[in-house]
Order: structure tokens, then sequence, then C-alpha cells
């Protein structure tokens, strides 16, 4: 189960936009975006003029960073969101959202899909009664998503506001 270890400000700062990959932190002055607006790296405050291929590059990664989803795996939700009927780009962005992490963070247990995935896998769901900790696990319309019995008792969980034990999956139109 790859993911992202590295700095994740800098992902922010490399496509010039807040993509709140730190939950609370990005609406702070401490953002590092707002400390420091120009690209990562020895040249990231050159030359910014943009080629097709560069922009289409930069949403790519955007997206891909946003769901904090590996190229690999990327590249295997395109294909499949190829296959699709319909526009491949809503295809691929309705793959992303449906993934479990993606949910758990949408239901507001997590306040970033980082914690979300940390959350899935270390076993604190339950997915139609049965126990999961695969962050990418699809989920479907009409899937209940639970917080574990034992989990509920966490001290995590009882300070979450606002937020009940279980989630039910409505689909996507
Ligand atoms: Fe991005 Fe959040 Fe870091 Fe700001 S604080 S650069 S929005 S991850």
């Amino acid at each position: 189960m790859a993911r992202y270890t590295g700095a994740v400000c800098r992902l922010c700062r490399r496509e010039g936009q807040k993509l709140f990959l730190k939950g609370e932190r990005c609406y702070t002055d401490k953002c590092g975006l707002t400390r420091r607006a120009y690209a990562p790296g020895q040249h990231g405050q050159g030359r910014k003029k943009l080629s097709g291929y560069g922009l289409q590059l930069r949403e790519k990664q955007k997206a891909r960073r946003y769901y904090g989803v590996l190229e690999g795996q990327f590249r295997h939700y395109f294909e499949i969101a190829e296959r699709k009927p319909g526009k491949t780009g809503e295809n691929l962005l309705r793959l992303l959202e449906c993934r479990l992490d993606n949910i758990v963070y949408r239901a507001g247990f997590a306040t970033t899909r980082r914690q979300a995935r940390q959350l899935v896998s270390h076993g604190h769901f339950t997915l139609n009664g049965r126990r999961i900790d695969i962050p990418s696990i699809r989920l479907n319309p009409g899937d209940v998503l639970e917080v574990r019995p034992i989990s509920q008792k966490s001290e995590y969980f009882k300070n979450l506001p606002n937020v009940m034990g279980a989630a039910s999956v409505t689909p996507l139109s």
C-alpha cells in the first residue's frame, strides 16, 4: 500500500494553489503557500509560462495530489474511466470520489484525506458490517459505513463534532 510520504505543503506550492492537505493549518497564516507563494526548489521563482502539455500535466498532478493517489493507481483509474460510457473526466472524478478514504473524509470523520486514510488502515471502520482496512476500496450506492463499536469509545471519535457513528453512501448522479 504505497503512499506519498514527502513534504505536503510543497505539493500546493508546486501547483500554485491551496489543495487543503493539512486540515486546520491550511486556514491559518502558517500555510506554506501563504508564507512562500512560489514553486519549491532552486528554480521555483523562475520562468512561469506553461506549454499546453505543461498545463495538462499540472491539472493531472493537481487531481492526483488532491485525492492522495500515486501515479500508477491514477493511471489505472483513468483506464477504467475511459472504458466507461460518458465523459472520461467525469467518470474519473466519480471513481476518485467513491474511494473509501475520500468518503470517510467527506463524512466528517477526518479533517484531511491523509488522516482518513490512516483511520481506515488502522481498522476503525466497518463496511456493510465487515471490518475493512483498505483505503482505496470503491464504495457503491447503498453501502453502509460505520465506526466500529470499540473505536466509538475512543477519545478521538467521542470528540468529533456533529458526526454520527455511521454514514450511508448515496448514489452520485
Ligand atoms: Fe497546502 Fe494546507 Fe500546506 Fe497551505 S497548509 S500549503 S493549503 S497543505
